[in-house]
């Protein structure tokens, strides 16, 4: 084999999928055809219509850095800056958790029950981080204004550039500041949440130990501590009929359900499923002025049955 065929994409590719995939990364091949695309500027598409044309010196040392940083298993979001959500792209780097896709279901949850309200909605989103809740719900919703905050000066600044570049506008403010150290000086129709939820020994993907720590295990004690703190937001700052929304661990939904029905805030509580069957997002619905109900419980249709067995090929990753 010559020098120059050693050095075609496919060739280089092959060698970092391998590399990486000894390592243990179970995306080695996609992760190196994403990395590679990046250092390039051209597509994955692309990269392997063309694998047999040369890579040039520059930008195989460029590529030899990344691969080794995704050997210290640095998410491939920081690596290329950005990590889709809801079909944009949203800027990324350690100052914010990378979206997850599990959050979607949040995000859905919050538009549909948005496509059952008139008027303007005020929402606020708790622990924004890169902004992907509050700010896909702003563009997905016209109708929608949302108020963020974050206790991390670096997330706050993310969100807004992120705002910023995909075009939130005015509909999408952010503030620096911790949950416990908020009041609001308005109310709000919907508040959701993706919170810090990792418990002490949840075993995690190794690339959560990149990720900011307050993202992940947050500042507001044990669980579900946090989720208390965002009732007690709900409680100062929720409209009738209005709702809070949460995202949860896996195996968290019967203590912040019951969390929630204990508040005596809600006149029902729903849990709903996200796509790998596990139940994710925990939602409170406020009684419309003028009602008093006991609160009924039920997890979203269809979905609670589901488990993961038949799911071929799917693996949960962190919680
Ligand atoms: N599910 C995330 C993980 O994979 C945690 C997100 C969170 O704490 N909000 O670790």
């Amino acid at each position: 084999m010559t020098a120059r065929s050693n050095r075609t994409l496919r060739r280089v590719l092959e060698r970092a999928a391998t590399s990486l995939a000894r390592r243990g990364l179970t995306e080695a091949r996609l992760d190196v055809e994403v990395l590679l695309g990046f250092v390039l500027g051209v597509s994955r598409a692309s990269l392997v219509a063309r694998d047999d044309e040369p890579i040039d010196a520059q930008s195989r040392a460029v590529f030899a850095d990344l691969l080794r940083r995704r050997a210290r298993r640095v998410p491939v979001a920081y690596l290329v800056g950005s990590k889709e959500f809801f079909g944009r792209a949203f800027r990324v780097d350690a100052r914010v958790l990378v979206p997850r896709p599990e959050t979607e279901t949040l995000v859905e949850q919050a538009l549909s029950w948005s496509r059952g309200r008139d008027g303007p909605l005020d929402v606020l989103d708790v622990g924004t981080g890169s902004g992907c809740i509050g700010i896909t719900l702003v563009l997905e919703q016209p109708r929608l204004r949302c108020v963020a905050i974050d206790a991390s000066d670096g997330a706050v600044d993310c969100a807004r550039a992120n705002a910023s570049a995909l075009g939130a506008g005015e509909r999408f403010e952010a503030h620096a500041v911790a949950l416990e150290a908020w009041s609001a000086a308005q109310s709000f129709d919907l508040i959701v949440s993706n919170p810090p939820y990792v418990e002490p020994g949840d075993r995690c993907d190794p690339e959560t130990s990149h990720e900011p720590d307050l993202a992940l295990r947050g500042a507001s004690g044990p669980f579900p501590a946090i989720y208390d703190a965002l009732l007690t937001c709900a409680r100062n700052g929720l409209r009738p009929g209005g709702a809070l929304m949460v995202e949860i661990g896996a195996g968290q939904a019967e203590v912040v359900t019951r969390r929630f029905e204990q508040s005596e805030l809600f006149a029902r509580v729903e849990c709903a499923i996200d796509l790998a069957g596990i139940p994710r997002v925990v939602i409170g619905h406020a009684a419309s002025a003028g009602h008093t109900e006991p609160t009924s419980t039920s997890f979203s249709r269809g979905a609670c049955g589901r488990t993961l067995r038949g799911r071929r090929g799917f693996r949960p990753a962190g919680r």
